[in-house]
């Protein structure tokens, strides 16, 4: 572990742009600012870079808010919150970008291009075939205002370019050390469209400078538009916009998915939605996805945020290509489940057995209680939250809609259970105590005594019966939540099922 001083002054942002359904990249992404903001003592800044109005959507706003606080995090600026740099959404800024657009043109930091998307489509298949830089050539940067007065005369709209320094640009980055970037591979580039949508080339570094941003962590997806940016950043503080200082910049890994192809944010594995629809625990996911490029040390996978915040720092982030494991994230969040206090366990498998209509929205004080009796029976096996379903749906299950799983019964609900059911239902009927116990004892005496039955054959049926599948919770205590008077319906009911002999 890095031995970093704690900085306060710390300034980190998170910002998507709201399109499609969240992904895990992008929590990474929003995990590692916010550990690093948090860690440091610092400030995370949430922004949300929505100019593309083709692209965008208020659903994906609404999607991105709310997966930020089902995962826990907080955010010191940002939407809801507001903040000294308010507004947080990129779409009610434009007239800032307008008036920092304007103000580069008049310092010479840019110029209006009036190439045609032919023209330079044609110079670049030239440059190509010349074995020269393919980029913009810089046609347009030192036009004369009579060249200017003929293309408006055309009828041209102009985009704006900002002109890139021609010298070799060299950073540190936080994860992979110093890159040098050559001038003919980075070359002018747009900032506002020929409409005047401003591009995210400019709204997103004038953002983090009038945000005064300290630290830039996003993915390596990125690294080619740093330069860029440091560039404008350097044009930025001789126009006065920002405090004057540039980012520190500190690029992710790639997180590689199936095939060891890159993990894309359409790819199915990649969405967010998908890990809390089966029921991952947000800090049982999170401590996978920390794993994608840092781990706590070297022999354990397993902490807490706390301890991740505690010893998080960007220094020891590994610059290879992590791979996205859903075993190791299956693991990691089983081990999160064991550890949830029995109560807080009950809290979160709630939503679960709701989506299903097994529990309505404001479950009774006796199906809670029911929960809190069957939740210890699962809590050990259980990977994740949604398994609550077919390891306790039936004990919550309308009694008129429950059902036997159709493949279980053939296997096991055959002529040969007949004298198994009769002699269980016999036996119960006759019990006092409806206790685990004696039922277990009861049982054993009818089935594997009375009739000769290895136990093993003698309570399968009995469990596909009674919680209508082969696995299930422990047998007699699934017999004792779901009372007598159902659990004798139920065999019966099975009895019926039966193939003629
Ligand atoms: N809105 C950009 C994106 O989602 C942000 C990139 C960045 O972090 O600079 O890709
Ligand atoms: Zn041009």
């Amino acid at each position: 572990m890095a031995n970093s001083e704690l900085d306060p002054t710390v300034r980190v942002r998170f910002c998507p742009s709201p399109t499609g359904n969240p992904h895990v990249g992008l929590v990474r992404t929003a995990l590692f600012n916010w550990a690093f903001a948090r860690h440091n003592g610092g400030k995370l800044v949430f922004r949300i870079e929505d100019t593309d109005a083709a692209r965008d959507s208020e659903d994906s706003y609404n999607q991105l808010l709310d997966a930020m606080r089902w995962l826990g995090f907080d955010w010191d600026e940002g939407p809801e919150i507001g903040g000294p740099h308010a507004p947080y959404r990129q779409s009610q800024r434009m007239e800032t970008y307008a008036d920092v657009a304007a103000r580069l043109k008049a310092a010479g930091h840019a110029y209006e291009c009036y190439c045609s998307t032919e023209e330079l489509d044609a110079r670049r298949e030239a440059a190509r075939a010349a074995g020269r830089p393919s980029g913009y050539d810089g046609h347009c940067r030192e036009l004369t205002a009579d060249q200017v007065e003929v293309y408006r005369q055309e009828g041209r709209q102009p985009i704006v370019r900002f002109r890139m320094p021609d010298q070799a640009l060299t950073f540190d980055d936080l994860v992979r050390g110093p890159i040098t970037f050559d001038p003919k591979d980075v070359p002018d580039f747009g900032i506002v469209r020929a409409n005047g949508a401003p591009l995210y080339t400019l709204v997103n570094p004038v953002d983090d400078a009038l945000m005064e941003i300290t630290h830039v962590l996003r993915g390596e997806d990125l690294l080619s538009s740093t330069p860029r940016q440091i560039a404008l950043y350097a044009a930025l503080a001789e126009i006065g916009v920002g405090n004057g200082t540039t980012p520190r910049f500190g690029h992710l890994p790639y997180v590689m998915g199936e095939g060891n192809k890159k993990l894309s944010k359409r790819d199915p594995q990649a969405s967010l939605n998908l890990y809390r629809e089966r029921g991952f625990l947000p800090e049982g996911l999170l401590n996978y996805l920390a794993l994608l490029g840092w781990s706590l040390s070297a022999d354990d996978d397993h902490f807490s945020m706390d301890q991740l915040v505690a010893a998080f720092d960007i220094a020891d982030v590994n610059a290879n290509p992590a791979r996205f494991d859903l075993k190791k994230c299956e693991a990691i969040n089983a081990r999160h489940v064991r550890e949830l206090a029995p109560e807080e366990f009950v809290r979160r498998l709630v939503p679960y057995l709701q989506a299903p209509g097994l529990l309505p929205a404001e479950p009774s004080a006796e199906q809670l209680a029911l929960l809190a009796a069957v939740a210890p029976l699962t809590q050990e096996r259980m990977v994740v939250l949604s398994e609550i379903v077919p390891m306790a749906g039936f004990l919550f299950v309308d009694p008129a809609e429950f059902a036997v799983d159709p493949e279980d019964a053939a296997k096991v609900l055959t002529a040969d259970a007949r004298p198994v059911l009769e002699a269980s239902i016999k036996a119960l009927e006759e019990l006092g105590d409806f206790t685990p116990e004696p039922i277990q004892a009861a049982l054993r005496e009818a089935l594997v005594e009375g009739l000769g039955i290895k136990p093993k054959f003698a309570f399968t049926p009995l469990r596909v019966a009674v919680t209508g599948r082969r696995i299930s919770p422990p047998l007699f205590e699934s017999m004792e939540l779901l009372g007598r008077a159902e659990t004798l319906r139920r065999l019966g009911a099975a009895l019926e099922l039966l193939p003629a002999s």
